[in-house]
């Protein structure tokens, strides 16, 4: 027998909550009881979002949600700026290259803090680009990236800030109103603790006006007649009705919860998930900008096969995590820690990483990892009085 435990950056674990509702016999969409679900899944949404805007669910990944920003928000040849600073800022590359878009692409080594110096000097050399198409956690680094200088940026040169949130809403805090973002996009196996094929995409005012505009070839993602629908508690298409239902209840979950504390939870995650890999001797990639929804330690040169490290986890001990990709392959390992994720998700984790580190000939004193972890929870709750010592 092998428990399984999942520490991945997507898919996430599922509560079981919402696996018990997943399991339910399945309803029609055009009925009075799903239109019910579906309209307060829309007000859940808005709130997760932080806008007043309608919240599109369109049943995909969540780079169909990117594809769909890309072909309805823009004409063909138009100029946009992308930043790679990983995986899925080259993915914002290739799916605009795909719609033959005029593609600037800032590409910066993985791992360092972003500089919006070098974005605003891009945008002032090409003041005729559309949009700005950025993450807002980049999960194959770990990297947070300092998305209101963004969004600050693409309004003074009067752009688009178009912004991929999949590891970062509902991770930490993206007031999309009250910040000005005009696209926020994520998708459903990430902090929406839901199964994957569902993605969310929310448009400003000025981002609407766009579509309206837009003449790239598009028949599925049509993201208007998609709000039309939704206004009537429809969709254009059949929906995901099983993971609508399932969202019903995560998002509740989230409510119960609050968004503060939520918040908190992810940033007090992340950091007992630095300081364990610190106290084993390890450096984290993006150390100085690190995200709060993942975290992307360096193998150290003590262990010859960095692949190794989330194979043993995962072949051994039954816990998956995440190995690098790209350039990063072997390089780095990632352990995620938002969505459903608690104090001792993270203990198991640094265990398990323990006896593998030691396993592949990295000096480990059993235990450490592990004892800064609880350090870092027993100092929180030191601090806010829940721990009396
Ligand atoms: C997971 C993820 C995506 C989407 O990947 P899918 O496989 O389409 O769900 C996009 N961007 C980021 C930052 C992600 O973490």
């Amino acid at each position: 027998m092998m428990k399984n435990y999942l520490l991945a950056p997507g898919p996430t674990p599922v509560p079981e909550r919402v696996a018990a509702i997943l399991g339910m016999p399945i309803p029609h969409h055009r009925t009075p009881g799903f239109e019910k679900v579906f309209s307060e899944v829309r007000a859940g949404l808005k709130w997760v979002f932080q806008t007043e805007q309608e919240v599109i669910m369109l049943t995909c990944t969540g780079t169909g949600a990117m594809e769909a920003a890309v072909s309805n928000l823009f004409k063909r040849g138009q100029k946009v700026i992308t930043v790679n600073t990983g995986k899925f800022g080259e993915r914002w590359t290739k799916v605009a290259q795909s719609y033959e878009l005029a593609v600037l692409e800032i590409k910066l080594p993985p791992g360092l803090p972003f500089d919006p110096a070098i974005l605003e000097e891009v945008c002032a050399a090409n003041p005729d680009a559309e949009a700005i198409l950025f993450q807002a956690s980049e999960t194959s680094t770990g990297s947070r990236m300092p998305v209101s200088d963004i969004v600050g940026l693409a309004k003074k040169y009067k752009m688009l800030s178009v912004c991929d949130a999949i590891t970062a809403l509902g991770v930490f805090d993206l007031p999309m109103d009250a910040w000005g973002i005009d696209v926020l996009i994520t998708g459903s196996q990430k902090a929406m603790m839901i199964p994957p094929g569902l993605a969310f995409i929310a448009l400003s005012e000025t981002a609407w006006k766009k579509t309206a505009e837009s003449d790239l070839p598009k028949f599925y993602f049509n993201l208007a007649k998609e709000k039309k629908a939704h206004l009537t508690n429809q969709t254009a298409w059949t929906p995901a009705i099983s993971l609508i239902m399932g969202l019903h209840e995560s998002l509740k979950m989230m409510k119960e919860e609050g968004l503060e504390k939520l918040f908190k939870r992810h940033e007090l995650l992340a950091l007992a998930t630095r300081n364990a890999v610190k106290a084993l001797g390890l450096d984290v990639l993006s150390a100085k900008s690190p995200s709060p929804a993942v975290t992307a330690v360096l193998v150290p040169p003590s262990v010859k096969e960095g692949k190794k490290i989330p194979k043993l986890m995962r072949d051994k001990y039954g816990v998956t995590i995440a190995g690098g990709q790209d350039e990063l392959e072997g390089k780095i390992f990632r352990l995620s820690h938002f969505g459903y994720c608690s104090y001792f998700d993270i203990t198991t984790g640094i265990s398990c990483l323990e006896l593998v580190l030691a396993e592949l000939g990295h000096p480990v004193n059993f235990g450490a990892g592990v004892g800064a972890v609880l350090k870092t929870f027993a100092d929180d709750e030191i601090k806010s009085g829940g721990l009396k010592i």
